[in-house]
């Protein structure tokens, strides 16, 4: 390995060959060093553990270049080269973690072997953890029904994703009925032979309906359509994915599945979920009643005699409390963010308060449109970021950051990658606020890649921490200051305070209603997943089980006859963790409270914050990077203050 930055092919025919020998020598020098551990181990501890850590950084470096490649590079031959590599690094990694052999080898190493070395420890701590959590450590049968198990998982969690991508419902209405919608929007929904205009549940028809259509029976329509995707079809999938998930967490020695998840995470144990979820609702109630109280003296200007709001009415009589009392003008809003200036500005802020400058580089990218730049912090280079923030075919279309390179002292250079999908003229403010979410994911990618270990590279964090740097670099995205520096108009005017704040209360509006809408499906992930511990035949029905907490959590009705969690996406990937979205931002919310927000470009704590929560990565637990940080552990005031507002 090499400190130098990853160079990549200069023309688009090298492409293909270079990323596939680039997998094969990889994947080659993980095998050989994992081999070599079997068959030859070095002597001492911390030599076995240092060829482990280098075989997994081997198979890192094909599973992210593979990762990104085969999400952004425009051709498709290279996409599916990429996509392969990826899953041959993700074969191999499985195939370790079941391989007795070498699970011997670390439970061979007795603890007092790398006493010395703390960080050693805490590695070899997490390496057996990991081999324990697979099985590797029991029984033949049991060996192979875990690996049966798991198959079973993988191909639901497969299907419940293709059921519900795949059930797109309609509806469809006259043309009249749809007033109120952007003119846009009904140009490119025109009117069939019939006469009738079809609605789809994919987001770029129903949100819009759902805000801006004045005709209620359309929003409840849509909506009604929208909650109903996937059922009934993947109930008996998420059983038995439920079911399986459990006798998989305590195969392995757990209470339930999701003791199995939390413990390695941040919250550490299963029935601390329900805990922080209640915690949660109760600093929400308040602000939710405020918010409810609006909207209810919106909606009986309409109708008189509501008691409540329906939930197929929220979006669009939120969005009439916004339009109506806070004078944000979105278009006006749209002025003050030119691409190219919002992207220097990016870099200019960060750049102020980490002590850092980005040189742009030019290097080979994988298209024109790609930024290359250079990381240096005291004329020494840290990492490599590259750029790629607009839409094209073929490209990923989320917003997210990829890793290209994990970077360890002496031997590798960190890189990342934002991949987004923004305008290349005037952005909305709120892909402001996400390219400065991303660029958080991607600053601590580069600073945590100076350690000596792969394994604690980069965002290699608990994953309910991962979002809290990336949520508190936001607030710079809505700080009056920080915008003047580089929002501005085409005459070079700077956004006005005033329009800023104004736009920054009207986002504040509904953070209650949305609070707890957030901790009712949190409900969900966490109970569907722990009540499989109850006896057979006692095991709640999901759809009662979800109304139920519906009408506990969330600050909506439940809508009679529909099944929201039949295609609840985040059952699959995020299993029984839900709350993790929102664990981050209460942490975030803490964080941002040691900072002077009269002061944004203060470096005092953006200094201390960058080298005790970023700079170490996973090398020691996030709850005591951030108590290093704030002086004291983490608390949840920050956060209800800021509810609160
Ligand atoms: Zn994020």
């Amino acid at each position: 390995m090499t400190t130098a930055p990853l160079a990549l092919p200069t023309t688009p025919d090298a492409w293909p060959g270079w990323v596939r020998e680039r997998a094969e020598t990889e994947l080659a020098r993980a095998r050989e060093l994992v081999e070599g551990l079997r068959t030859d181990p070095p002597a001492g501890a911390a030599a076995v553990l240092r060829q482990w850590d280098r075989a997994g950084g081997h198979l890192g470096n094909v599973a992210a270049a593979g990762s990104l490649l085969g999400n952004v590079h425009p051709a498709e031959e290279v996409r599916e080269i990429a996509d392969e590599a990826e899953q041959e690094a993700q074969r191999l990694a499985t195939q370790w973690s079941l391989d007795r052999g070498l699970y011997d080898v670390f439970a061979a190493i007795a603890d007092e072997d790398v006493a010395g070395d703390p960080l050693a420890a805490r590695l070899l701590a997490k390496v057996r953890a990991d081999f324990r959590r697979s099985g590797v450590d029991r029984d033949d049968e049991t060996r192979a029904r875990i690996t049966q198990v798991r198959e079973r998982i993988t191909e639901l969690d497969q299907e419940f994703s293709r059921v519900t991508r795949d059930d797109v419902r309609t509806i469809r209405v006259t043309p009249e009925r749809l007033a109120g919608l952007p003119e846009d929007w009904l140009a490119a929904h025109p009117a069939d032979g019939e006469g009738r205009v079809t609605v789809t549940t994919d987001y770029p028809d129903s949100v819009p309906v759902r805000m801006f259509a004045r005709d209620q029976d359309v929003r409840r329509d849509i909506t009604v359509a929208f909650l109903e995707r996937g059922w009934p079809t993947t109930e008996p999938l998420l059983g038995e994915l439920f079911a399986l998930r459990h006798e998989l967490a305590t195969t392995v020695g757990y209470a339930d599945w999701a003791s199995y998840d939390a413990d390695v995470k941040m919250i550490g144990e299963g029935p601390a979920i329900p805990a922080f979820i209640d915690r949660i609702s109760a600093a929400a109630e308040e602000p939710m009643r405020r918010d409810l109280t609006r909207l209810l003296e919106r909606y009986r200007q309409d109708f008189p005699d509501a008691a409540e709001v329906p939930g197929y009415d929220y979006n669009h009589y939120a969005e009439l409390v916004r339009a109506e009392q806070y004078d944000v003008d979105a278009q006006r809003v749209r002025t003050y963010f030119d691409f190219t200036k919002v992207r220097q500005g990016l870099l200019e802020v960060t750049g102020r308060l980490f002590g850092l400058s980005y040189e742009p580089v030019d290097v080979p990218v994988w298209h024109e449109e790609v930024t290359a730049y250079e990381v240096v912090r005291d004329a020494r280079v840290l990492g490599r970021i590259y750029l790629d923030l607009h839409p094209r075919e073929g490209k990923y279309k989320h917003a997210a950051q990829f890793t290209l390179t994990d970077g360890v002292a002496g031997e590798q250079l960190p890189e990342g990658v934002l991949v987004c999908n923004f305008s290349r003229g005037l952005m909305e403010h709120d892909h402001v606020v996400t390219l400065f979410h991303e660029f958080g994911h991607l600053l601590h990618h580069v600073l945590a890649g100076h350690g000596d270990w792969f394994r604690f590279a980069g965002v290699a964090t608990e994953w309910d921490f991962v979002e809290a740097p990336s949520q508190m670099l936001e607030e710079w995205a809505w700080h009056a200051d920080v915008l003047r520096t580089f929002a501005t108009d085409a005459a070079g005017e700077p956004i006005p305070a005033e329009l800023v704040a104004a736009m920054r209360a009207a986002d504040d509006y509904g953070k209650g209603i949305y609070a707890r809408t957030q901790m009712f499906y949190a409900a969900m992930s966490y109970w569907f997943h722990a009540d499989r511990a109850a006896a057979p035949g006692e095991v709640p029905d999901l759809t009662e089980r979800m109304i139920e907490l519906q009408d506990r959590y969330a600050a909506l009705p439940y809508l009679p006859g529909t099944h929201m969690f039949a295609s609840f996406g985040h059952l699959g990937g995020y299993s029984s963790a839900y709350y993790t979205y929102m664990w981050s931002l209460v942490i975030a919310k803490d964080m941002f409270s040691a900072f002077d927000e009269s002061d944004p470009f203060g470096t005092a704590a953006a200094h201390r914050y960058r080298d005790r929560v970023l700079v170490p990565g996973g090398s020691a637990d996030a709850a005591d990077l951030v108590a290093d940080f704030l002086g004291r552990p983490f608390a949840f005031d920050a956060y209800a203050a800021w509810l609160a507002r």
